[in-house]
């Protein structure tokens, strides 16, 4: 059974790139009819905070994303990841390392001097018991390290890279699993060891993340090795990048899939988006999909090894999909929130609001573009200048008066298209203008401007609602 995962660290909102790395994770679980299990690793007490937790879970849950078991808290199982050190320490394979940080930088400083990769240089690899215990008379505290034989050749084929090989000698020397703690203590244990231990022990058979985490890779198979773990397979997913081609960053304005949603995106949108970060369609699919859908056909033959460019444009033109896909009844339901947290009061009427729906949705391209649309529905807009000038043009106003006289007499209430349509024709033979004068005076009138939906839809609803008559008679004003 394929059992992969997300292990998220909670130091901060959900980020895109852990969001992407989710998707893969769901998308391979699900093709496969396996399990993607979640794992908080909160070991960095200082920035971990709860309240990031539930922001992933629900940003995860937001995009349509779920999970099996429940989440492992990393932080509860460090028994188990001092008993591998343990472990590790009595086969000989770590070691106690008295080296202060001064030290290590002088060693760095000289090593920068000589032009040389800074790495550490095993120096208290092979003490002798007398070494150490001069050390611990002197009081020093020691982290431990595990082996690295700079001899050690790595090799893994990788889902998405394809064979992968490393030497040990590329990997910084001997590696820190636990920090700095007095010698008969096993320190707080590290990620690369945490992660090992956890990996074997939720018995994950894949281990799909972002490309950033490869030479970690290199440095578990050790792990797994020495700890005599089954390893699991790797999938290396490619680094989002942005528009200029390097690594997207806080920088480029979003990183937290808040930010999307706060700029009016779809979860749809957003999950489908993060698909196409680094996945390709097979011929005949369209790219506009939904997850349940790429999970069908998902596999990392189609994933790609170069970095995935962020295109706003793309994400825009499926949100626009998703947002002209949805029904009146759905979108009033993620606008509504928008609208009332602007103030604004919907009629009783709930078929007034569907058919507002139905009236924005084919231009909308964001969500919160929903509210600019829609606020001359809740607020007699102020006369933009293109409004403004049409009411000068020559007979706008008189036809203007005589389509308000008929109205005062006999309003509309808006439900017979027709009547409109023949109210128009009479108002603008008897002004002298053409219809069209009189129809763009109107959306001036009524909107303020000279852009808008369809102009008889808009006149009906704002006559349901009582609101064309006086927006007519400040033109007249
Ligand atoms: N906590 C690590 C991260 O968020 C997990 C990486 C991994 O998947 O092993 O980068």
């Amino acid at each position: 059974m394929v059992r992969v995962r997300l292990a998220p660290s909670p130091t901060g909102t959900l980020h895109i790139g852990t969001a992407r790395t989710a998707v893969f994770n769901w998308l391979f679980a699900r093709h496969q009819k396996g399990q993607f299990l979640l794992r908080i690793e909160d070991t960095d007490k200082e920035r971990s905070r709860p309240e990031f937790t539930a922001n992933i879970l629900e940003g995860l849950s937001w995009l349509g994303i779920d999970w099996d078991e429940d989440p492992m808290i990393q932080s509860e199982r460090i028994q188990e990841h001092r008993s591998a050190i343990q472990t590790l320490l009595d086969r000989g394979l770590a070691y106690r390392c008295y080296a202060s940080e001064e030290e290590l930088t002088t060693m760095r400083e000289v090593q920068k001097a000589e032009n040389k990769a800074p790495r550490y240089d095993n120096r208290h690899r092979n003490l002798t018991p007398e070494q150490e215990s001069a050390f611990q008379a002197e009081g020093r505290e020691a982290v431990i390290r595990f082996r690295i034989d700079d001899s050690e050749e790595i090799h893994w084929r990788d889902l998405v890279r394809g064979p992968m090989q490393w030497r040990g000698a590329d990997l910084g020397g001997d590696m820190v699993i636990a920090r700095r703690a007095p010698a008969d203590q096993i320190g707080d244990p590290l990620y690369n060891l945490v992660v090992v231990v956890d990996d074997a022990a939720m018995a994950i058979t894949h281990v799909i993340r972002g490309e950033d985490h490869i030479a970690n890779t290199a440095k578990q198979l050790l792990l797994y090795k020495a700890l005599q773990l089954a390893e699991p397979v790797f999938a290396h997913a490619p680094l989002i990048l942005n528009a200029e081609g390097r690594k997207l960053s806080k920088r480029d304005g979003v990183t937290s899939i808040n930010d999307f949603r706060s700029m009016g995106y779809t979860a749809e949108a957003i999950a489908n988006y993060m698909t196409l970060l680094g996945w390709s369609v097979p011929e005949g699919m369209e790219e506009r999909f939904t997850l349940a859908q790429a999970a069908e056909v998902f596999g990392f033959d189609r994933v790609n090894k170069a970095g995935a460019r962020f295109d706003w444009d793309k994400l825009n033109w499926l949100n626009a999909q998703v947002l002209h896909g949805l029904t009146a009844e759905q979108l009033l339901e993620e606008v509504s929130p928008l609208w009332s947290e602007q103030g604004w009061v919907l009629p009783d009427d709930q078929t007034w609001s569907l058919a507002l729906c139905e009236l924005l949705g084919p231009s909308l391209t964001l969500l919160k573009d929903a509210i600019e649309q829609a606020q001359p529905f809740f607020v007699c807009p102020e006369l933009q200048d293109d409004g403004r000038k049409q009411l000068e043009a020559d007979g706008a106003r008189t036809a203007i008066g005589h389509l308000m006289e008929s109205l005062v007499n006999d309003p509309w209430d808006g439900s017979d298209t027709a009547k409109a349509q023949s109210l128009l024709a009479d108002a603008a033979t008897k002004a002298g203008v053409k219809k069209g004068v009189l129809m763009k005076s109107l959306r001036a009138a009524l909107l303020g401007r000279l852009q808008g939906p369809d102009l008889i839809t808009t006149w009906s609803l704002l006559a349901r609602i009582g609101q064309d008559l006086p927006r007519l008679k400040r033109c007249l004003a």
